[in-house]
């Protein structure tokens, strides 16, 4: 039997040093510190890499690689362990270096680069010299991947790069951008688009403008953080593509799978957040000659919220033991899809929950709710509409099932009931049934 629910005491012993970390080195980072990926910033650069130091020296830098690119290869359970941690705050994933999307893209690199990606694009990646991101979305849709147009089109030994994509995150502290561009119109729905590597300092690559989302503070310079950016002419090398022609959906899917869960990951650990703020302020804030812990309907949030998110982590925590097991994406994309179409509603309700608990203070921007809220929307977009992967999610669960022709169910009582009387029909008879 393979059912344990317990950590590896040596293993545990290290998720103690990063709580403690975490909590007294990483969290005040996101108070002083415009954005955790500009590592441009004199600040950032002063206060963030003594701490990614610090956790070189533990062993635990790039936990989500395996040793061939320099990380410990704990494997995607304990990364979860470890990724709970991390999600309750912002600079957690850089200081660690496992944030997305540099962990996807630095993965595509590993994979399909040539030795001279590698050397200019992955090893700094790796090394968080340098950040990345990631531009697949198109202004007029990102949901349907047959609707992108911008085009690649080989002319010599160059790529030449016509089109637009919108919230490319991040695009504005990035030394490159991985794209998805169709290579080939006519070609079948997925096999239309490859993916490249383009420095963006590639002459015809403009941001147009860095879109600014709800709640966030607007950065240093202006703007938000998801490029809206225009390639025009953009010419890049030949053996700047990953995988082959026509290979970019394929290639984009390896990526997305990996990204999903590792957010999922740290979604556990915010929401819980979340759910400790609520708790705290329950046993404090006296109201009519009682805590509001005491009052039921109280309670029931915070039972609801305890159950919410043990469902949603016991789930997070099964399908990273199912990718080790299985190491195969394709064998655990019904349990990816749930996680990432659970992700939204669990943040969404708990900090919810913790908000209104929390009364006038709960909408103030003294406390995180009105973030997180948003950032729950967020979670529904990003890598995919909820939507989407709950019709994938369907489609997939589907194939394991079959229609029947009858005009009534295969399980209708009736025949179900006719079909026991003529099997136990001795028994039946002996008894004057
Ligand atoms: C915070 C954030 C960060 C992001 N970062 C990146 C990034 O780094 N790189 C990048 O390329 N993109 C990024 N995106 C874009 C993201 O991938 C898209 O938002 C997402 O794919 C949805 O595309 P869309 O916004 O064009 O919505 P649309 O495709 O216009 O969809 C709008 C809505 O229509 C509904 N809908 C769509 N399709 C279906 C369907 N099949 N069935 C039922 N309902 C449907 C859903 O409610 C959906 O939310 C990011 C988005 C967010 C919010």
């Amino acid at each position: 039997m393979g059912w344990g629910f317990e950590t590896d005491p040596e293993f545990q012993e290290k998720l103690d040093w990063v709580e403690e970390f975490v909590r007294e080195e990483v969290e005040p980072l996101d108070l002083v510190i415009d954005h955790a990926w500009n590592i441009h910033d004199p600040v950032w650069k002063k206060l963030v890499p003594p701490l990614q130091a610090k956790v070189k020296e533990k062993g635990l830098w790039a936990a989500h690689l395996g040793p061939h690119l320099g990380g410990p290869g704990f494997g995607q359970l304990k990364l979860a362990l470890l990724n709970e941690i991390l999600g309750r705050t912002r600079h957690g994933p850089i200081v660690f270096g496992c944030q997305a999307p540099d962990s996807g893209n630095a993965e595509i690199l590993a994979h399909f680069g040539t030795d001279y990606l590698k050397k200019t694009y992955l090893e700094p990646l790796l090394a968080n010299e340098m950040v990345s991101a990631f531009s697949m979305t198109e202004p007029q849709g990102g949901s349907d991947p047959t609707s992108f147009v911008t085009r690649a089109e080989l002319d010599g030994d160059e790529w030449v790069i016509n089109g637009e994509k919108w919230f490319s995150s991040n695009a504005r502290y990035a030394e490159f951008l991985i794209l998805l561009a169709v290579t080939d119109p006519e070609a079948a729905p997925h096999q239309r688009m490859s993916m490249f590597v383009v420095p963006k300092e590639t002459p015809g690559v403009t941001i147009v403008r860095n879109v600014h989302v709800y709640g966030h503070a607007e950065r240093a310079g202006g703007g938000g953080d998801h490029a809206y950016i225009r390639y025009e002419n953009a010419r890049i090398p030949a053996d700047h593509i990953l995988g082959g022609i026509g290979q970019g959906f394929a290639v984009a899917q390896t990526r997305l799978g990996g990204g999903r869960i590792h957010h999922a990951m740290r979604t556990v650990g915010l929401v819980r957040q979340a759910f400790d703020m609520m708790c705290e302020r329950a046993l404090s804030r006296e109201t009519r000659g009682e805590t509001l812990a005491r009052k039921q309907l109280v309670q029931a949030k915070i039972a609801e919220s305890w159950a919410q998110i043990e469902q949603f982590r016991l789930l997070v925590l099964r399908t990273a033991w199912k990718i080790d097991r299985y190491n195969d994406y394709e064998k655990v994309r019904v349990d990816i899809g749930a996680v990432k179409a659970l992700m939204p509603g669990v943040l969404h309700d708990v900090a919810s929950n913790a908000l209104q608990i929390h009364g006038s203070l709960g909408v103030s921007d003294e406390m995180p709710f009105g973030f997180m809220i948003m950032e729950s929307y967020h979670m529904g977009l990003a890598d995919g509409a909820t939507e989407v992967h709950k019709a994938n999610m369907a489609r997939s669960i589907l194939k394991g099932y079959q229609g029947t022709d009858d005009l009534f169910p295969t399980t209708h009582l009736p025949r179900l009931r006719a079909a026991a009387r003529t099997k136990f029909a001795d028994a039946l008879a002996a008894d004057g049934a």
